[in-house]
């Protein structure tokens, strides 16, 4: 277990031994009009001054903190320019790692930047790993454990609404929640302490049922209202996915396209062509939709679509919704009777296509064949019904999700969710602990332990491995 929680109150980490990391820190590929690179650490001017001329110094002849300055890069070794850049100097504390920072803006393209890279390295830079520059932010304080996992976040988030949630962990909502409730426990915690210290008055001191009280009524249901928020985290930021099923030809790579109104997966006359699994997201009222159109899933067939096949009935196992297609222009067969015996333990949807080729006067009768499923029906061809079936797809899935609330803003992942459980676990043992009189001593070791859960969340103490977990996810340059 490491403290980092001394470390939080730093101004800056600079140390004689720190070593200056370098890194592109936009994304990669062709496309961005600008690119940029970025150190951070004790000899970032120093390499800044070994391979950017800039048009004009001030007179003082240092950069000024903060200040864009033009010029150009160049190699000192040839002399030859490399590119027309803006350099920036921004003096710690006040940067992204609390450490010196600079960044050189120069034009996106990835040769320029791989080059500007290697001048960096050259004049005495290392590479960064991913993510050490945020987690430079939090080893030294500037940000929170939940802080640097919301960076992450932010990059990645699929939807506005996840992105909101993103915001809000980054601004430190999650961060300050958990605070509030470690601030009560370490009151109490106090209160346990001067019980030990005087044991013939422990009694009188401890107040065992004013403890209980405010553990009943302010710490647990904070805990638990925290924990049931998790669905908000899953919905939005993780997503749902819905595996599309169906015997072939009835309509599924079509389905899949008039749900992102795009053609992304082969649609073909002849049955048995989406030969593996195609995923896609799609946004359904701010939640991120995992849609996965399987291979028709039968049981002969040639070894390819064999392949495709088991993928499928892997992706079925772990979906959240299933939406079955039938062809409603036909009779339901026996192939279709047989899929849905064998999936309808999850919750379903049968999806009935192609109903511009139904003959309006005798609708087809499938309430009959899958009794008590809702029913949509669909056209991929001309859009009908799409609307109802994401909607549909919507209210299953969030009404599967006790704790969604729309509202919240909080969201713990599935780290925090697991922490704040065993967090919970503690203050409920230490409730039983108090109504069984145990010692003040026992009380203590039980508080303590929900503390360490609450504090490994912000990251006041953390293990390494979490650590190198964390930020591993995250890519360099971050
Ligand atoms: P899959 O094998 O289930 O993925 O089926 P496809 O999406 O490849 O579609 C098979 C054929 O049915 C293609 O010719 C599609 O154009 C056609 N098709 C799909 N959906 C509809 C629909 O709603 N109405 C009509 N008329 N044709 C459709």
């Amino acid at each position: 277990m490491v403290d980092h929680g001394n470390r939080m109150e730093n101004t800056a980490s600079t140390l004689p031994d720190t070593p200056t990391i370098t890194a592109i820190a936009t994304s990669p590929g062709p496309g961005g009009g600008i690119g940029i690179i970025r150190l951070s650490g004790p000899d970032a001017l120093a390499i800044l001054n070994k391979i950017f001329v800039p048009a004009k110094l001030p007179a003082t002849g240092q950069f000024s903190s903060h200040c864009l300055y033009y010029g150009w890069i160049f190699n000192p070794r040839s002399g030859q320019k490399i590119d027309e850049v803006l350099a920036v100097y921004m003096r710690a504390p006040h940067t992204y790692t609390r450490d010196d920072v600079v960044e050189i803006h120069c034009h996106g393209n990835f040769l320029i930047l791989q080059n500007i890279l290697t001048l960096t390295q050259e004049a005495g830079a290392r590479q960064a790993d991913p993510g050490e520059f945020t987690k430079l932010a939090f080893l030294n304080g500037r940000i929170d454990l939940t802080q640097a996992e919301a960076v992450l976040e932010v990059i990645t988030a699929k939807t506005s609404e996840g992105l909101l949630l993103a915001v809000e962990q980054l601004r430190g909502g999650l961060h300050t929640e958990i605070q509030a409730v470690c601030d009560l426990l370490v009151t109490v915690k106090a209160v346990i302490e001067v019980a030990i210290d005087f044991p013939d008055d422990d009694l009188d001191i401890l107040q065992p049922d004013t403890i209980a009280k405010q553990l009943k009524h302010d710490i647990i249901p904070v805990l638990e209202n925290l924990l049931s928020s998790a669905d908000n985290g899953k919905i939005y930021r993780d997503g749902v996915s819905v595996v599309i099923v169906g015997r072939p030809n009835v309509g599924k790579s079509s389905l899949l396209n008039s749900l992102l109104r795009e053609d992304r997966a082969i649609v073909t006359a002849t049955p048995g062509t989406t030969r593996d699994t195609i995923e896609e997201y799609l946004n359904i009222n701010g939640m991120p939709v995992r849609v996965i159109d399987t291979a028709g899933i039968r049981n002969n067939t040639e070894m390819v679509e064999q392949i495709g096949i088991q993928r499928a009935r892997a992706k079925l196992a772990e979906a959240d919704l299933i939406l079955m297609m039938v062809d409603s222009s036909t009779p339901v067969t026996e192939e279709d009777l047989d899929l849905f015996g064998s999936i309808n333990e999850k919750p379903l949807v049968i999806v009935a296509n192609k109903s511009d080729l139904c003959d309006p006067t005798t609708p087809p009768n499938l309430a009959e064949h899958f009794p008590g499923q809702i029913i949509v029906q669909t056209s991929a061809v001309n859009g009908d019904g799409i609307r109802q079936l994401e909607e549909s797809i919507f209210s299953i899935v969030t009404s599967h999700f006790s704790g969604w609330d729309p509202g919240r803003t909080v969201a713990p992942n599935m780290r925090h969710q697991a922490s704040i459980s065993k967090a919970l676990a503690s203050c409920n043992d230490l409730l039983n602990g108090l109504a069984q009189n145990l010692t003040p001593d026992l009380l203590a070791i039980e508080l303590q332990t929900a503390l360490d859960h609450l504090g490994a969340i912000v990251g006041y103490t953390t293990t390494e491995d979490v650590l190198d977990k964390i930020f591993g996810d995250f890519c360099i340059g971050k």
